[in-house]
């Protein structure tokens, strides 16, 4: 059967995804709250559409990226929600970065409707979502992946299927753990460099040969040395993000003291207004809080 595609949530990251579905042939209808936001996709050849359920009503597999867990809850629950137009048979894919345990309540009221879920957010940023090259982390049925796998393979590269619903959203609690502190531990190298007198750029170009070769130091470190704090991943997504790892480690009953940090210097950034802001912004205060200037911002 020829999969019919609805995209919810147009923002940096739903965007281009929903444009590279429409360049791979598929039939996309989309739902935005701004008509801005669904304009580059619409001349892509994707259908407008007035509401969510609208969305759910003419598709058979309909994609949600929007910004936080009572988002979710609301595109696919609220109020001319995808529950309200969605038929038997479909699937609910939610590439949002959620609670984990808030995923498995949707998994199990939409499974009630005879609808499947799978939780599948991703990790590679603007660039990845425009190259199609994101890394993508699913939880939900394996016979469900499979179905969607084609479309996943338009939008990602490294596609995992981790487990039952909610498993991809821990993935992606355990990828936001490791980048926070891989930030901060890179803001503190900098400091370290810098208030020795040694060069923080030849520091970078040492270690990138080395075990803390990395992602993380190639891409973030270098725009921490640049002072670019162009979003990339606002803070205040971030922020969200440690929220979410918390909240799950609380529920664990698990201690996380170097998330607890890291979540702390991203609490004040965005109560200094830089939200809006890439969450490399955390390298502000670090540098503040030792009176040490690395880069020129
Ligand atoms: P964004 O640019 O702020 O876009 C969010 C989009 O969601 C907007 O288009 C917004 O619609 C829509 N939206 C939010 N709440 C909604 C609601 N209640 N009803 C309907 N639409 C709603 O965010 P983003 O950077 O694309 O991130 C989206 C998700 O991906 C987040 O969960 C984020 O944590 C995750 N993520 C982001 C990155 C990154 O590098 N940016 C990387 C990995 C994962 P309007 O345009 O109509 O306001």
């Amino acid at each position: 059967m020829a999969e019919t595609i609805g995209f919810i949530g147009l923002g940096i990251m739903g965007q281009p995804m929903a444009i590279n579905l429409r360049k791979a042939g598929y039939e996309v209808w989309v739902h935005a709250r701004r008509p801005e936001s669904m304009q580059p996709v619409v001349a892509a050849g994707a259908t407008a559409c007035d509401s969510a359920r609208e969305v759910a009503e003419h598709v058979s597999i309909i994609f949600t990226m929007v910004s936080d867990t009572p988002d979710v809850e609301a595109v696919i629950l609220g109020e001319n929600g995808i529950i309200e137009g969605v038929h038997t048979g479909s699937v609910v894919v939610d590439m949002s970065t959620i609670s984990p345990t808030t995923t498995r309540v949707i998994a199990d009221m939409l499974e009630t409707q005879g609808v499947e879920m799978l939780d599948a957010p991703v990790s590679g940023g603007e660039k990845g979502a425009i190259d199609g090259a994101l890394s993508i982390m699913v939880g939900g049925k394996a016979e469900v992946f499979e179905r969607v796998k084609p479309m996943f393979e338009v939008m990602g590269k490294n596609i995992v299927h981790i487990g039952d619903n909610g498993a991809g959203q821990v993935t992606k609690a355990c990828n936001q753990v490791v980048i926070a502190q891989a930030i901060s531990a890179i803001g503190e190298a900098y400091l370290l460099a810098e208030s020795n007198g040694v060069d923080p750029r030849k520091v970078r170009e040492a270690l990138m040969g080395g075990f803390a070769g990395s992602r993380a130091l190639e891409s973030h470190g270098e725009r921490m040395l640049d002072g670019n704090y162009q979003p990339g991943f606002k803070a205040k997504l971030h922020q969200k993000d440690m929220r979410i790892v918390m909240q799950t480690a609380e529920e664990m009953g698990i201690a996380l003291p170097g998330a607890a940090a890291v979540t702390q210097l991203i609490n004040t950034a965005v109560g200094q207004g830089m939200g809006e802001d890439d969450s490399i912004s955390i390298f502000r205060l670090q540098q503040k809080l030792s009176g040490v200037k690395v880069n020129k911002d």
